[in-house]
């Protein structure tokens, strides 16, 4: 287990160690905010994704590694394609959450996580959300199988909800994509 910095010098250490993992230089970000601009979930977030990057770069590890944004943050990948410098933020956020983890910090939050891997996997997989494989594939890896079933009869009525995966068109283009950010991870 990664035992949390108390000291600068530790700070630094662990600063290293997402570097490594993440293979990213951090310096790198001139803090444009391109990033920021392009994220979809920064309203909730406590530090946008440029201020998590300037945070790092300033050895404040210890803020990121327990910041609300990043448990929230999605990993749709969209501010790592965006990055002038060719950083992938996305993954810098996904390492500093890791780290995090080892470190013992934010447990509670690992439902949050399988659900985005589930969303992540679901739209790879059908070009858009298939509403209904999310819902159903989440609450029995969580053994609650009624988990949100509140949220149903309204989103029926919109119409929001689909029991048969959507047939679209672009879905191709949606793999391709996900494969060049896979081929930019690796
Ligand atoms: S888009 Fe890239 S260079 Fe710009 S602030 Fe974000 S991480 Fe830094
Ligand atoms: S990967 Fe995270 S930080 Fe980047 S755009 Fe998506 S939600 Fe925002």
């Amino acid at each position: 287990m990664i035992r949390f910095p108390e000291s600068i010098n530790a700070g630094a250490a662990l600063l290293a160690e997402i570097e490594k993992r993440s293979g990213q230089r951090l310096s790198a970000c001139y803090q444009c905010g391109r990033c920021t601009s392009t994220c979809v979930a920064a309203f909730a977030f406590d530090y946008p994704p440029h201020r998590l990057m300037r945070l790092l770069q300033v050895g404040m590890v210890r803020e990121v590694l327990a910041s609300r944004a990043a448990q929230l943050c999605l990993d749709c990948m969209t501010c790592s394609m965006r990055c002038p410098m060719k950083l992938d933020v996305a993954g810098v956020i996904e390492t500093a959450k890791a780290v995090a983890d080892e470190a013992g910090l934010k447990d509670s939050e690992r439902d949050l996580r399988l659900f985005r891997r589930g969303f992540l996997n679901n739209v790879r997989r059908h070009g858009r959300l298939h509403e209904a494989g999310l819902f159903f594939w989440f609450n029995l890896r969580t053994n609650n199988l009624f988990n949100d079933a509140g949220l149903l009869p309204p989103m029926l009525r919109k119409k929001n909800f689909h029991f048969v995966p959507p047939r679209i068109r672009h879905r191709r283009q949606v793999r391709r994509l996900f494969q060049q950010i896979n081929g930019r991870q690796g």
